[in-house]
């Protein structure tokens, strides 16, 4: 998201007068003379991104968040009109003078298309440019299908939604994939739990697909973003999202940006190994991980190989052949002692982890997340307890822990807003703000955002 702090002056390579009467450049600017085009146009993009997150509604309230001077404001303002981003919507209340106009970013003037895939479902969907989901698709799938066939798949969906919903091309794409991607290129890197997928570039299969720029991250970082901006009261706070689904992952998001560190990999953390104990063998195929010890995945594998000792569970498996985590959640509200047991050791290990990180970076916010969530209640109340006895006082005061709150609608949310940033970024949207529309600009701002990311 581009700072709201911009310059009051117009930038340019302004000169001025030395004591001996000639002129030089000011250090500050030479320093940027490379991406001079850009800073000039720069307003474009925090006008846009002020009126759009709602921090500014009114050309005054443009002029006092920004720090642009009136004269700015008021020429960007047009320029955005003119291409159909924003719009006049009636009056705001006069502070004295005039009743100055309001304004409203225009979420319908295009589209992007949002896919989210887990280790074993995926979610797929159209959105406006407010990141709201207009039509999407669930599905239960394995990313062991390997990538061909999953992205086929996905492209499938694709166009399911776009008969469906008859809007046309898509702007950008966001995916979300379950294991470390090198964002700087959308390609997966020794992803632990998708074989076959090492390597492979999602962006470029995209992209050899449809002439919209692709966008590609870890999911847990899009769940992040999604929940940080859509979630329940967004209030700005730094927010530390736990992922526990069938493998575990960290997602931060500091000052309204998602962390992702030199390469992409921050908040990988579901194989850090956490145990000696060479019986705990993770599906990465290296002893002693976090998601062998405490994830979705381990906690069903211990459930099954005891199922004996829990009528609700044995059951369960003679029904369907295997458990989910939801007969978890069931088997614990009816007062099962080992599914007490299993989810509460499994608990306290996230917990300790999540207190750890907690210390380590101070959020806000720390949210649970993933499909853990549908094991009810009583996961949660455990984290939250051990949590707080685990973390300092200071990085516990004020630490608000909840659930995630868009009903696992936060990943494929984040991958749409993903796409939505990098149209809007001030070093893509003045490539293509007077054409009104992104598109047939693909492989220029593919190529541009990669120095905004
Ligand atoms: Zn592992």
């Amino acid at each position: 998201m581009p700072s709201a702090a911009a310059p009051k002056r117009p930038v340019g390579p302004q000169a001025e007068p030395t004591p001996a009467g000639g002129v030089h450049l000011k250090p500050h600017l030479t320093a940027f003379e490379g991406s001079l085009a850009s800073l000039e146009t720069a307003p474009l993009a925090v006008v846009v991104d002020l009126v759009r997150s709602g921090r500014a509604r009114t050309r005054p309230e443009l002029v006092t968040a920004s720090g642009l001077s009136r004269k700015i404001v008021t020429q960007r303002v047009e320029q955005a009109l003119d291409a159909g981003l924003l719009a006049e919507d009636g009056l705001a209340p006069s502070s004295g003078g005039r009743q100055p106009r309001l304004l409203r970013f225009r979420a319908d003037a295009g589209y992007v298309y949002a896919a989210l895939l887990g280790a074993s479902e995926m979610r797929v969907a159209v959105a406006d440019l407010d990141g709201r989901l207009i039509e999407d698709v669930h599905e239960d799938w394995s990313v062991e299908n390997g990538p061909d066939e999953t992205m086929a798949r996905v492209r499938r969906h694709f166009e399911h939604l776009a008969r469906k919903t008859r809007l046309g091309r898509p702007w950008a794409i966001g995916v979300g994939v379950p294991g470390p991607v090198d964002f700087s290129t959308g390609r997966l890197v020794a992803p632990p739990i998708m074989p076959g997928w090492d390597g492979f570039s999602v962006r470029s299969w995209l992209r050899d697909h449809y002439d919209a720029p692709v966008w590609v991250d870890n999911d847990v970082n899009l769940m992040a973003l999604g929940e940080w901006t859509r979630g329940a009261e967004p209030d700005g706070r730094d927010m530390l999202f736990m992922k526990v689904g069938t493998g575990v992952g960290a997602g931060l998001v500091v000052r309204g940006r998602l962390l992702r560190g030199q390469r992409g990999a921050a908040g990988d953390i579901g194989h850090t190994h956490i145990t000696d104990d060479p019986a705990k063998i993770c599906r990465c195929g290296r002893p002693g991980c976090l998601e062998a010890v405490a994830s979705g995945w381990a906690l069903l594998i211990e459930l099954t190989e005891r199922a004996a000792e829990s009528p609700a569970f044995s059951s369960a498996i003679r029904r369907r052949g295997h458990l989910v985590l939801a007969d978890v959640g069931a088997a614990v509200v009816a007062g099962d002692d080992l599914a007490r047991e299993v989810a509460g050791r499994t608990a306290r290990t996230i917990a300790t982890v999540a207190a750890n990180l907690v210390n380590f970076c101070n959020p806000g916010t720390l949210v649970l997340g993933g499909g853990v969530l549908r094991t009810g209640r009583y996961f949660l109340d455990v984290f939250r307890e051990v949590v707080l006895q685990r973390v300092t006082d200071l990085a516990g005061q004020d630490l608000e822990i909840r659930a995630a709150s868009m009903n696992h609608m936060e990943g494929v949310t984040g991958a749409a807003l993903l796409a939505i940033e990098h149209l809007f970024s001030p070093t893509t949207l003045p490539r293509w703000v007077e054409d009104a529309s992104p598109l047939g600009h693909a492989a220029d701002l593919q190529r541009l955002s990669n120095a905004f990311a």
